[in-house]
């Protein structure tokens, strides 16, 4: 793994300053349960100049309901949303799901906002660079989809609506 610059926000502006200034190099940081395994693996087709670090922004873990519905922030951690007695009680399909992800370690990591926002996972584009070599996908630079006409039964969705 690459050294890189890592630093800790307190604020959202602060975060989306940081963003800007970076130019589309940085990375956001939550549980990094899915970020540091893709620097790892050399996955990301480019390296980030600069780790942002939010989960040093306080109150943004918060699992809550208002006259609008639920609301979640995006540093609540999958293992919050499963036990909330809240999401339990009114939103049982989404404790169950929060609940059915990876494992107790991931979910005690991840965050909700950092599972929306996980990278692709298909297997080709995810194919780790010290196992024999990268996989040279469409979405790494490569001219083809090897999902396309590859593996792909846990695959959802190819190409974008019409
Ligand atoms: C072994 C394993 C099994 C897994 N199984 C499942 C599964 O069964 N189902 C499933 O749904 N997922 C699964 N995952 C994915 C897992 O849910 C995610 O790794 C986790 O939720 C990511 O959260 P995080 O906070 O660690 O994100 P991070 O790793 O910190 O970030 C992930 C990405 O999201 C971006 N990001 C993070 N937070 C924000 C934000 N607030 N705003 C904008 N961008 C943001 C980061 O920049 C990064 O690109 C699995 C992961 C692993 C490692």
């Amino acid at each position: 793994m690459k050294s890189f610059h890592h630093v800790n926000v307190k604020t959202t502006r602060e975060a989306v300053k940081l963003l800007s200034k970076h130019e589309g190099k940085a990375k956001l940081l939550a549980g990094g349960t899915d970020l540091l395994g893709s620097l790892k693996d050399k996955i990301l087709p480019d390296y980030p100049e600069a780790i942002i670090n939010i989960k040093t922004i306080p109150g943004l873990d918060y699992i809550k309901e208002d006259a609008k519905g639920l609301k979640i922030g995006a540093l609540a951690k999958l293992a919050d949303i499963a036990k909330s007695p809240l999401v339990k009680e009114k939103y049982k399909l989404l404790a169950e799901a929060a609940e059915a992800v990876a494992t107790p370690q991931i979910r005690n990591m991840g965050t909700i906002g950092g599972n929306i926002c996980q990278d692709l996972r298909c297997w080709y584009y995810r194919y780790p660079h010290q196992v024999g070599g990268r996989i040279l996908c469409y979405l790494k630079g490569g001219k083809g989809c090897y999902a396309l006409t590859g593996e792909n039964e846990y695959h959802s969705i190819f190409g974008e609506p019409e």
